[in-house]
């Protein structure tokens, strides 16, 4: 049987989905034998590979380097998974919207900065989108696994599924903000 070939990243998270994908424990090393994790913060992988069967997506987009690796991700995968609330609704990364970019680059570079204060930055780092949003207001996504984070049981039945090709009713294992 072919591995099937697995991606990760995180976005606009805090990296808790990212840890609950490690809290499988010892399923990783089941699911190892139908699946190959060839790009992820776990690897050391610096493209992203053509070829990717499933793409699991941690985090909301907010910054313009967010929707072109976003895009990228669509491109080279037939399957996409929003991990977790910020994937799926924008959840705490969103509470941006609530305020505004301009108001939260001041309180960061200029209400809290102890130097070079109101110097906001404008090279290397990426620029901030007006709205964060969760990622189908970007692309297209194939499978929402919501949770907050996602627990571990509920991202191990989703991946046997997809792997075995049948379907799950995931609001048996997860739900928002759980
Ligand atoms: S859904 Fe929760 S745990 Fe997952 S990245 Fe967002 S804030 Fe972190």
């Amino acid at each position: 049987m072919k591995k099937v070939r697995v991606g990760t990243i995180w976005l606009d998270g805090c990296s808790g989905c990212h840890m609950s994908f490690l809290d499988m424990d010892e399923r990783l090393v089941e699911l190892s034998q139908y699946m190959d994790v060839v790009y992820s913060p776990y690897v050391d992988a610096k493209e992203i590979p053509s070829d990717i069967d499933l793409f699991i997506v941690e985090g909301a987009l907010s910054t313009d380097h967010d929707i072109k690796i976003i895009k990228e991700i669509r491109k080279n995968s037939k399957l996409i998974l929003a991990l977790g609330d910020c994937a799926v609704t924008g959840n705490i990364s969103a509470m941006k919207n609530l305020f505004g970019t301009e108001a939260v680059l001041e309180k960061g570079y200029f209400d809290l900065a102890d130097i070079n204060k109101g110097e906001y930055p404008s090279e290397v780092v990426p620029t901030l989108l007006d709205k964060v949003i969760p990622l189908n207001e970007a692309i297209d996504v194939d499978y929402f696994v919501p949770g907050c984070p996602t627990p571990a049981d509920a991202i191990y039945e989703v991946i046997k599924a997809i792997i075995e090709n049948r379907e799950i009713k995931i609001s048996d294992y997860t739900r928002f903000g759980k």
